[in-house]
């Protein structure tokens, strides 16, 4: 029987993802080194594990607040305040999702309607996308350069408005490029923001994965909170990407109406990953500082291995990504990610499922231990010299 009648023409316009496709390739590969995954590898913390086991054992099995726990909520809303100066009235004015992804279906959801054009930099993080058109919106793509070291530029973001554009995504620090923004450029992006009356969906789930500079929360520019929807979340700062919570930050209107897609579609967090939550946001700076001397030291390792085995490469400042071009090499990113996958068993992702701005790069993550990148550099060398 032919089902494809049967499914939403939404649905339907939606590409199957690159990403998926290439880790679908990666897993029928035996041993392979995969500097693939956007995912920490350490264990949660165990003062988290113990807080979600102490949850359970005092029986805090229920659904919870459709927003999220209030102690949670607090605890967001002062991590904000004392990280980046964005204020948040916890009773209204923050949501607890399942995931930062859940964080951007709603954000997505909420504010586009049919037809609306929603400015994506290019390349970006794969959800952004699908997202948009799931929601009904036309995505339409800014792009970003490794000259401008993989920023936003205000008028880049002019040359895409027409009237029908309503949102602007931005992410920083950045997946895949590892790229970060100052305040200075943030600023430049509000004034662009204010006088095309737009509303942002800032991503700043690496928000406190950054090297030598902190993050600035574009929320925190003076007058964008109130058209701003601060999406954060758990599974990068804290090593908690399996646990499934994220959270939203947003004027009260803003969460009013999200909060009548996520209380038919979700009701709630699960309430003892809340919980765990409570005392990594509460209790858990110096576990990201930890991880982060960790990353730090692995990044700077592989940034060096790959401009010694004679890839050029942006130096990255946030996130766990590094996106080395391979343009000399005169293969397609896909051609070349899948020829290293089958010569010499290593994983990394092509820089074309980010975008077509993200064509000539490769994705590495340095989530990985110093031995697989050690061994993945030579590997690579090995793969440049047989070219
Ligand atoms: N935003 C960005 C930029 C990401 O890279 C990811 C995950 O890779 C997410 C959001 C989704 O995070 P989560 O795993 O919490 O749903």
């Amino acid at each position: 029987m032919n089902l494809e009648k049967f499914i939403s023409n939404r649905v339907r316009e939606v590409k199957p993802s690159g990403i998926r496709k290439f880790f679908n390739m990666v897993a029928e590969v035996p041993d392979v080194i995969s500097l693939s995954i956007g995912q920490p590898d350490f264990v949660t913390p165990l003062h988290i594990r113990e807080a979600c086991i102490e949850a359970l054992d005092r029986g805090m099995t229920g659904y919870t607040h459709n927003l999220g726990i209030i102690e949670l909520r607090r605890g967001i809303s002062h991590f904000l305040h004392k990280k980046y100066k964005a204020d948040y009235d916890p009773t209204k004015e923050i949501l607890v999702t399942v995931g930062g992804s859940e964080a951007l279906d709603l954000s997505f959801r909420t504010l586009v309607s049919e037809g609306d054009e929603v400015l994506i930099p290019d390349p970006a993080f794969v959800s952004y996308e699908p997202l948009t058109i799931l929601a009904g919106g036309k995505p339409v793509f800014v792009p970003t350069y490794e000259e401008d070291n993989f920023v936003i530029k205000p008028e880049n973001i002019e040359k895409k408005i027409t009237e029908r554009t309503k949102v602007l995504v931005l992410n920083y620090p950045n997946n895949p490029t590892g790229a970060i923004m100052t305040r200075g450029q943030l600023e430049a992006i509000a004034e662009v923001v204010k006088k095309y009356n737009l509303f942002v969906i800032s991503d700043e789930m690496y928000s406190e994965l950054t090297y030598g500079r902190k993050h600035e929360s574009f929320a925190s520019i003076p007058g964008m909170k109130e058209r701003t929807i601060l999406t954060n979340g758990f599974s990068k700062a804290y090593s908690m990407t399996g646990w499934r919570l994220g959270y939203i930050a947003a004027p009260a209107e803003i969460i009013e109406n999200m909060i009548k897609i996520h209380q038919y579609s979700i009701a709630c967090a699960p309430s003892m990953c809340q919980y765990a939550a409570v005392e990594a946001i509460n209790n858990g700076d110096a576990d990201i500082e930890e991880m982060v001397k960790e990353y730090d030291k692995r990044r700077k390792f592989i940034y060096e291995g790959l401009l010694e085995i004679g890839l050029d490469c942006f130096e990255p400042l946030g996130a766990f990504y590094i996106f080395p071009s391979i343009k000399k090499t005169g293969l397609t990113s896909e051609e070349f990610s899948i020829r290293l996958l089958n010569q010499e068993k290593v994983a990394v992702v092509p820089g074309s499922v980010f975008g077509e701005h993200g064509e000539g790069y490769i994705r590495i993550s340095y989530a990985a231990s110093m031995d697989a990148m050690e061994e993945a550099l030579r590997r690579m060398k090995r793969f440049l010299d047989s070219l």
